[in-house]
C-alpha cells in the first residue's frame, strides 16, 4: 500500500496559514498589501477586539471581476505574477496568490468587490475554506474584505493570541509602515467604533512621521540621500539626542515594502558609532529604491526579509551616506532637492534656518566625538549578516573605513571654518558639565589647575571618577554627584526665590499632548518658581519665553515635557513642596552629565571640586550612592599587607 498521498487543499492552506498569518496584525497586512496593488486612494480599517472579531479593510481600488473571486481565494491564483521570469520583475507587494487562500481557511471569509463600470458588485463567503457561491451584492466601487473569527478553527493559535491591546499594538505597527511607505494613501485605522488614525493624504512623508512620531521628533529630523548606479537611497534620520533604547525607531523601506535587514540596521548602527552612547539606537526612516531584478523578495513567505544581489555596496552606500552627512557642514544639501524625484521623496518641508541651526549643533557637538572614533576593521564576519550570504573582505571594509576617516578630517576643518566653538566645549543637548560647573556658587576657587594636583582622577568606563584621597580611594559615580550638586543648587536658589530665569530671545513654541499643555499652563507660578516662564498659545502649544539661566544649554522641551507628565499624572493635588521637590530632582537629573559621558580633566576637576560644597555627598536625590571609598587599611588588609 503506497503511503505517501498528497494533501487535500483544504490542509495546504492551513499550513500556508501558519506561516502567512501569525496573529491578526498580519492579515491586516496583507489586505492592506491587497489595497496598495489595486491602486486604492483610500483605505479603511476596522478592527473589532484586537482582530479577533472582526478584521475588515474596505478600499477603492479596481476591484475584482466577479468571474475572479473564486480564484481570488484560491491558492496560488494570483494576478501578479504569470510566469517563474516575472519573480525578477516583481513591482507589486504581493504575488504569491497565497494570502487570502490563506486567511480564508482559518477564519469566516467574505470577499465583496465592484470594478469600476460594473452596474452593482458581487460576494463569495469562505467559511473555513469551504467556498461558497458567488452572489451579486450592494456595494461601492473597490474591494471590501472582512475576516471574522480568526483561528476559530485552529484553537491552538486562537488560545496563543495575547491581550486585545497588544494584539491591536501589532496591527497598528503594520499599519503604520504601509502609511508611511504610502504617504498618498487616505488611511482610517479604527478600534471597537473609535477612530485611532485618520490619515489625509500626502505628498510629504514628513507629514506622516509629525503624525505618527510627533512634532518634537519631526522638527529635529536629518534628511539624508544618495545615489549610485544600483541603488538610491533617502528618507529622514534622527538628531542622535533622539536615540531609543530599541530598534523600534527604526523603518527600512525596500521599494516600498517594509523590510527587515539585519546588514543595513548594522550599516547604520556604524553610521551613529560615537554618536550614541552604547545600548541606544538611532531613529531612521530610510527608503531604498533599486531595480527589482537587484532583489530577491521571495525568500520569506510575509517577504519582511529579503536577499540583495549586492549586499556590500548597499552597506556602504548607507554607512558613508550618513557619515558623510554627519560630518560635512554642506548645508545646501539639506534643503536642496533634485529634479525628477519621486513624489513621496520631495525636499523637507522645513525651515531652512531651523535646518542650519541643526546641522550646526550637530556639527559641534560630533566634532569632539568623532575624534575619539576609529573606524572598526574588521566587518562582523557574522555571514547572517548579510543575508546574501556574502561578508565583506577586511580589505574591502578598511577602504570605508579610511574614507570615513578623511571625512572625519574634513569636517574637523569645515567646523572650524565655520566658526563653530573650537574650545572643546561638546554639548550633548543635555548640560555639559564644564559650564555647569562653573556657574556654581563659590566655584572659582575650583577652576583647573587649583584643585590639588597631587591627587590622581581617572575617568573610568566613561561613567566612574576614581580618586585618590588621603583616606585611600574613592570611586565616584559622575551622573549620580552632578545630579546632587545641581539638585542641591536648585534647592537653595528655589528657597532664597532666586532662581535666574533667561528670557528666549523669541518665545518658542513647544507642543505637547492636551493634558500636557494645560497641566503647564494651569501650573505657571510653579513653574516661574523654577525659572521657567510658559505662556498660552492656543491648542496644544506653549510658549517657552523663559528658562533658568543656570540650565542655558539644556534641552527644555524635554525638561518641561517631563515636567507636564508629571504634573498631568499628579492626581489628587500633592503640596506644593512635593511637586517642586520633584521637579527639582527631575530637572537635576536632566541636566547632569550621563554615565556614558566622556568627561575631560578640567571638568573632572570641576566635578569633585564641588563636592565638598554640598550638605549630602554621599547620595543622589534618589537616595542612590554617589561615592564608594575604600580605605587604604581595606586596600593592605584585601592585599595581605596588614601584619
Ligand atoms: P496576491 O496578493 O499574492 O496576488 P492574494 O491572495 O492576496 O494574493 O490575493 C489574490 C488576488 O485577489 C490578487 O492577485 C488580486 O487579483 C485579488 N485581490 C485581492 N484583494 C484585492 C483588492 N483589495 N482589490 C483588488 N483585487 C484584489
Ligand atoms: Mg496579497
Amino acid at each position: 500500500m503506497s503511503r505517501i498521498h498528497a494533501l487535500e487543499t483544504l490542509v495546504v492552506n492551513k499550513i500556508a496559514a501558519g506561516e502567512v498569518v501569525e496573529r491578526p496584525g498580519s492579515v491586516v497586512k496583507e489586505l492592506l498589501e491587497n489595497s496598495v496593488d489595486a491602486l486604492a486612494s483610500r483605505v479603511e480599517v476596522d478592527i473589532g477586539e484586537g482582530g479577533s472579531e472582526l478584521i475588515r479593510v474596505a478600499d477603492d481600488g479596481e476591484g475584482i471581476h466577479p468571474d475572479d473571486l473564486p480564484l481570488a481565494v484560491t491558492s496560488h491564483a494570483t494576478s501578479k505574477i504569470r510566469g517563474a521570469d516575472d519573480l525578477f520583475r516583481v513591482r507589486t507587494m504581493g504575488f504569491r496568490g497565497e494570502a487570502l487562500a490563506s486567511i480564508a481557511s482559518i477564519s469566516r471569509l467574505r470577499l465583496r468587490s465592484r470594478q469600476a463600470g460594473a452596474d452593482s458588485g458581487c460576494e463569495v463567503s469562505v467559511d473555513g475554506g469551504q467556498v461558497g457561491p458567488v452572489q451579486p451584492c450592494g456595494c461601492s466601487v473597490g474591494t471590501v474584505t472582512e475576516v471574522r473569527s480568526l483561528f476559530f478553527n485552529t484553537p491552538v493559535r486562537r488560545k496563543f493570541l495575547r491581550s486585545v491591546a497588544t494584539e491591536f499594538g501589532h496591527i497598528s505597527e503594520h499599519f503604520t509602515r504601509i502609511a508611511l511607505a504610502c504617504p498618498r494613501l487616505a488611511a482610517v485605522l479604527r478600534h471597537n467604533e473609535r477612530i485611532v488614525y485618520e490619515l489625509p493624504p500626502t505628498e510629504q512623508i514628513l507629514d506622516r512621521l509629525r503624525l505618527f512620531f510627533g512634532s518634537d521628533l519631526a522638527d529635529r529630523l536629518i534628511w539624508v540621500e544618495s545615489q549610485t548606479d544600483q541603488a538610491r537611497l533617502w528618507g529622514y534620520v534622527g538628531h542622535p539626542s533622539e536615540s531609543r533604547s530599541t530598534r523600534k525607531g527604526q523603518f527600512l523601506f525596500l521599494n516600498g515594502r517594509w523590510i527587515q535587514d539585519r546588514s543595513l540596521q548594522h550599516a547604520l548602527g556604524e553610521a551613529y558609532r560615537g554618536l550614541l552612547m552604547t545600548g541606544r539606537y538611532p531613529v531612521a526612516f530610510l527608503f531604498l529604491e533599486l531595480s527589482p531584478d537587484q532583489v530577491d523578495v521571495n525568500i520569506h513567505p510575509t517577504k519582511a526579509e529579503v536577499r540583495f544581489r549586492d549586499a556590500q555596496s548597499l552597506y556602504r552606500q548607507l554607512l558613508s551616506t550618513l557619515r558623510t552627512r554627519f560630518l560635512t557642514a554642506d548645508l545646501e544639501s539639506t534643503v536642496s532637492v533634485p529634479a525628477g524625484l519621486q513624489v513621496a521623496a520631495q525636499p523637507p518641508a522645513v525651515d531652512p534656518n531651523r535646518q542650519l541651526g541643526l546641522q550646526l549643533e550637530l556639527a559641534a557637538w560630533a566634532k569632539d566625538r568623532l575624534a575619539q572614533w576609529t573606524p572598526p576593521t574588521t566587518f562582523p564576519g557574522d555571514s547572517s549578516l548579510t543575508p546574501s550570504g556574502h561578508e565583506l573582505g577586511n580589505e574591502e571594509f578598511g577602504s570605508i573605513g579610511a574614507e570615513i576617516i578623511r571625512a572625519d578630517r574634513e569636517l574637523h576643518s569645515a567646523a572650524t571654518g565655520f566658526g563653530l566653538p573650537d574650545n572643546g566645549e561638546f554639548n550633548t543637548g543635555g548640560f555639559a558639565p564644564g559650564p555647569a560647573a562653573s556657574s556654581l556658587p563659590g566655584n572659582q576657587g575650583a577652576s583647573p589647575g587649583t584643585g590639588s594636583p597631587a591627587k590622581q582622577i581617572m575617568q573610568v568606563h566613561d561613567c566612574y571618577l576614581v580618586v585618590e584621597t588621603d583616606e585611600g580611594i574613592t570611586v565616584i559615580d559622575q551622573h549620580a554627584l552632578h545630579e546632587r550638586v545641581m539638585y542641591e543648587h536648585l534647592r537653595r536658589r528655589v528657597i532664597e526665590g532666586a532662581v535666574e530665569s533667561q528670557k528666549t530671545l523669541v518665545p518658542q513654541p513647544l507642543e505637547f499632548g492636551p493634558r500636557e499643555a494645560s497641566a503647564l499652563l494651569e501650573n505657571k507660578d510653579l513653574l516661574t518658581q523654577l525659572g521657567y516662564g510658559v505662556e498660552e498659545f492656543g491648542g496644544t502649544t506653549v510658549l517657552l519665553a523663559a528658562y533658568p539661566a543656570m540650565l542655558a544649554q539644556a534641552d527644555h522641551s524635554r525638561i518641561l515635557a517631563d515636567i507636564a507628565d508629571q504634573l498631568a499624572a499628579a492626581g489628587q493635588k500633592p503640596s506644593r513642596r512635593d511637586i517642586l521637590d520633584s521637579l527639582l530632582h527631575l530637572m537635576a537629573c536632566k541636566a547632569a552629565v550621563k554615565a556614558g559621558q566622556r568627561l575631560k580633566p578640567e571638568e573632572m576637576e570641576s566635578l569633585l571640586a564641588q563636592r565638598h560644597l554640598i550638605d549630602d555627598a554621599h547620595h543622589c536625590p534618589h537616595g542612590r550612592p554617589t561615592a564608594l571609598v575604600l580605605t587604604r587599611t581595606e586596600l593592605d588588609r584585601q592585599f595581605g599587607r596588614l601584619g
